[in-house]
Order: C-alpha cells, then structure tokens, then sequence
C-alpha cells in the first residue's frame, strides 16, 4: 500500500507498521511505501494517524462494502 503520493522518478522508502482493525481488533502486519520526501514529513505523520484510525483487516472491509451495497439497493 502507498501513503500520499509518490513520483515516477521519486525515491521509494519501504516500512513496517503495526496495524490493529479498528472493527475486531485483529493485528494486521501492514507493508506500506512512502516517498522518500513524504516520508518523516509532519503530513505524513498525520496521514499515517489517520490511516490507523480508519485501517480495517479484509474481512471487516469486505463485510462494510457488503453492507453497502445491500444498502444502497
Ligand atoms: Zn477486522
């Protein structure tokens, strides 16, 4: 997964971060990218924060879209 954006020609750092699904609590081990810019910035400090708060596992985000689309009919 990629945090913000990264440029074609732009550096690309690889990290580990410890995810915990917002709905069930399962720990997610989450490979995301980052440019190298991007990447300590306090945006993506931020941006990380907030992609914590919202992070679902498969399954919830596959139940959640489920939801969806039966509610929408
Ligand atoms: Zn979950």
């Amino acid at each position: 997964m990629i945090i913000g954006h990264i440029d074609k020609n732009e550096k690309k750092i690889k990290f580990q971060l410890d995810l915990n699904c917002t709905k069930c609590g399962k720990k997610v081990p989450g490979g995301l990218q980052a440019s190298e810019n991007y990447y300590g910035s306090q945006l993506f400090k931020i941006e990380i924060d907030n992609f914590k708060k919202n992070y679902l596992c498969g399954i919830c985000r596959d139940k959640k879209r489920t939801k969806n689309k039966k509610s929408s009919l």
